[in-house]
């Protein structure tokens, strides 16, 4: 939408849609979003190498931190609806920005945003709307940490209150390792992230992601999921930004899922409108399955990656509309989220050393690869300057297949694996254990 066009055609115009950030996440939503035949372009800020191999698709140099620019550049290019997909500029206030020159934005305002980039604040939220989460204490210094520390029963979890990538959780084993995390922060492992700190009951049981689209007023959930965090198989080894994932998760039966609505995803947007947040965007809902029932673990504002690459093949070409309803506040609530009957999972293929330190710029060769409803979302790619494929993150490559069962899904993923090289590529070959049946008959 161009800043001036009010009226009321502008409300199915959605030929250029512009997507924030250069993931894997993004990749997929641009991949979901090119299918409608409405949509003739889709622009990516800054996108990665693999954005431009995708329908439609387009990457756009401009910098979001020159607001003047930017403007300038959305109005050249009239866009119709806006994406953005990590958090950093949403909590950075983007979507504000946006909406006051009279975009149409999926994702929330700063204030909605603070669901993700302040711990302590959400769990207040939690706490005011009821809502199942570990109990937890806000500590604003070491020493007020050390006495809650010492006078629990158990060795707490221990979290930066602010944005940390992922990495501001630790989840110790005895209390001298809770107090040296909390030590760890205060004393600025994550800068102004860890200001205050927030200490948590250690809860237990299977997590489970769950999405919500929200119009500021009415939601509409996407197939649940399920993510493998850490690094190695059998889920050991350091927490990364995530190796892999499956959706829908057999663990949420139909009748869970109305227990989650009503526990937790309907008195979440209760609240949000009795705070006056007008939330339109996704939330993730990140769920501890315990045995007294789910509980909140964390929100986030955002698509999960790579439960995104996940879900994003499941959805139809109407997708977009869906974005661009809750964008405008109109959602009705009866619209159906044509989801295929298909499964669908991602393995991610990272470079060697991740999540600590890995060499970029390494070539990656793709060979024959089944393309039959399969996908391959670049996560942190780059191109050299003769057109060459390079590494340029630590997570490389979203690799996705979608197929009437778990079995074959990941056979497919493992076999495309089998074509993609590059010097010391890493996968987990455990991805969706618990969904495969084969898996539990070899191993
Ligand atoms: P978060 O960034 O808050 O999602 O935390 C990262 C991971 O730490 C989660 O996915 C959980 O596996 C784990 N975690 C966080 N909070 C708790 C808790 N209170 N009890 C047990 N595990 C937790």
């Amino acid at each position: 939408m161009s800043i001036n066009s009010k009226s009321p055609k502008s409300i199915i115009r959605l030929e250029n849609i512009l997507i924030i950030g250069n993931g894997g996440r993004e990749n997929s939503l641009a991949w979901a979003i090119q299918k409608k035949k409405l949509v003739k372009k889709v622009y990516l800020i800054p996108g990665n190498a693999g954005s431009e191999r995708i329908n439609k698709c387009e990457r756009i140099k401009t910098d979001i931190n020159n607001k003047k620019k930017l403007v300038e550049k959305l109005n050249f290019l009239k866009i119709d609806l806006i994406i953005i997909g990590p958090e950093i500029p949403l909590a950075n206030g983007l979507a504000d920005f946006l909406r006051k020159k009279g975009f149409k934005v999926f994702g929330p305002n700063k204030d909605g945003a603070k669901l993700e980039y302040s711990k302590s604040w959400a769990k207040e939220f939690m706490k005011d709307a009821n809502i199942p989460t570990a109990n937890f204490w806000k500590v604003n210094s070491l020493e007020e940490a050390k006495k809650i520390i010492h006078s629990s029963k158990n060795p707490l979890v221990v979290k930066a209150d602010g944005l940390a990538s992922g990495k501001g959780v630790f989840i110790p084993d005895s209390k001298d390792e809770c107090f040296r995390a909390a030590e760890s922060i205060f004393n600025g492992k994550f800068g102004n992230s860890g200001n205050m700190v927030v200490l948590e009951e250690k809860i237990e049981g299977p997590e489970v992601s769950v999405f919500a689209i929200c119009d500021g007023k009415r939601y509409k959930l996407l197939p649940t999921a399920q993510d493998h965090k850490r690094l190695n198989e059998k889920d050991k080894g350091p927490n990364t930004g995530g190796m892999g994932a499956y959706s829908p998760a057999p663990l949420i039966t139909e009748d869970y899922l109305d227990r989650i609505v009503k526990e937790i995803i309907e008195p979440t947007i209760d609240e949000l409108n009795k705070k006056n947040i007008d939330y339109k965007g996704v939330i993730y809902f990140g769920l501890m399955i315990t045995k007294s029932g789910p509980k909140v673990i964390e929100y986030n504002c955002r698509f999960g990656d790579p439960e995104c690459q996940t879900i994003m093949p499941l959805m139809d070409q109407n997708f977009v509309l869906l974005l661009e309803k809750c964008s405008m506040g109109k959602l009705t609530g009866d619209e159906k989220i044509n989801t295929s009957d298909k499964v669908s999972g991602c393995v991610i293929a990272t470079s060697k050393g991740y999540p600590h330190e890995y060499k970029t710029g390494l070539p990656i060769k793709i060979g024959n690869i089944n393309s039959s409803n399969c996908q391959i979302f670049d996560s942190g790619t780059s191109l050299s300057k003769n057109g060459e494929l390079l590494t340029a993150g630590g997570r490389v490559l979203s690799i996705v297949c979608q197929d009437k069962n778990f079995d074959i899904v990941f056979e497919k993923i493992y076999n495309n694996l089998k074509e993609i090289n590059f010097d010391g590529i890493y996968f987990r070959k455990d991805i969706g254990h618990q969904v495969r049946k084969n898996y539990s008959k070899e191993n």
